[in-house]
């Protein structure tokens, strides 16, 4: 496979890029510093036929052992700004945001300038381009436009009527997501600051942050919780390889050493199996697969 451009690494290690840290190396990789860097790249890929991945913070995604075919992107500078826009109405605050921008920076700005309802967002790990993907905390609410990049290398604007956001859901036409025009209700800062605080501590409480992992494995079905089924099966602590049910939260699933991206599916799995006999609930993932499982024939 050829794509000769110079801001193109080979076999750069993907597992450096994920919260799970688990994941092979990525064929291609590239971190475009410009919008017009991005283009370049995406339509020379789509004229070579090269297949275009692209990760966020990392945060969702379990990368395959044997890596990822073709080209995967992560943003560089230029989607990596907030910039404050004039809302119609005064009441309302709005900011149009890089796809690269971390969050919790996000998180920042709101409690610093009193935007209101981002407490949710408190915590949550990775970059506004994957929370939008994602639907993370219901970020979608705030979503008034996108703009992508499309496979062949063409910017287009999507509204937020044509994004559709639900659980954990955003229904995206394939492109990679460059910025996200966001508005949000007006409050006093140190309200929307202390609010963010609150969700902090909670978050602290409950989630396992002392292993790597990428948050909640399954979707929650409808009408419970997937941690309070994976807990009432027994299945805290299971372990296979270095991939295990954390302790603490039944729906993390953490790597306590050198777990490998078989390793997870292969718990994923059981989990699945044991808790569909137990309660006739299939387990949906939530977290993001890049890359084949190759080879393994199971
Ligand atoms: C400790 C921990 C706690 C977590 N808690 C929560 C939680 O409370 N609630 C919750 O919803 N999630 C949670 N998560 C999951 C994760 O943090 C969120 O889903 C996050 O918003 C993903 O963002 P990211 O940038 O890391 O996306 P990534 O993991 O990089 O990517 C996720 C998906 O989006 C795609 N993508 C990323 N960027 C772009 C782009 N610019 N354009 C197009 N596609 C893109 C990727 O290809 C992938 O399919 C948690 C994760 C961890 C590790």
């Amino acid at each position: 496979m050829t794509l000769l451009l110079d801001s193109v690494r080979r076999t750069e290690v993907l597992a450096n890029h994920t919260s799970f840290r688990i994941g092979g190396p990525a064929e291609l990789f590239a971190e475009p510093a410009t919008m017009d860097e991005l283009i370049h790249l995406v339509r020379e890929a789509s004229r070579s036929g090269v297949p275009v991945s692209v990760i966020g913070g990392g945060t969702n995604c379990l990368v395959a052992d044997r890596g990822v075919n073709g080209l995967v992107i992560r943003l560089g500078r230029a989607f990596r700004t907030v910039d404050v826009l004039e809302h119609e109405d005064p009441r309302y605050a709005s900011v149009r945001c890089g796809a690269a921008v971390v969050t919790q920076r996000l998180v920042g700005l709101a409690g610093r300038y009193g935007w209101d309802n981002l407490e949710g967002l408190a915590g949550l790990p990775g970059q506004v381009g994957g929370a939008v993907v994602m639907n993370a905390q219901d970020i979608g609410q705030f979503v008034e436009r996108v703009r992508l990049v499309s496979p062949t290398g063409e910017l287009a604007t999507l509204s937020r009527d044509q994004l559709r956001f639900s659980y954990r859901y955003t229904a995206m036409q394939p492109g990679i997501i460059t910025d996200v025009t966001l508005a949000f209700p007006r409050v006093d800062p140190q309200t929307a600051a202390a609010r963010i605080r609150h969700v902090l501590r909670c978050r602290n409480d409950t989630q396992d942050v002392r292993w790597p992992s990428a948050g909640c494995a399954f979707k929650n079905p409808a009408g419970t919780s997937a941690g309070r089924l994976i807990d009432q099966t027994g299945l805290k602590g299971a372990r296979i390889g270095d991939a295990q049910v954390s302790f603490r939260h039944a729906n993390f699933i953490v790597n306590v050493g050198q777990a490998t991206c078989d390793d997870v599916l292969s718990l994923m799995e059981h989990v699945q199996r044991v808790v569909g006999q137990r309660f006739g609930i299939w387990l949906e993932p939530e977290v993001r697969l890049l890359g084949e499982r190759w080879g393994l024939g199971r």
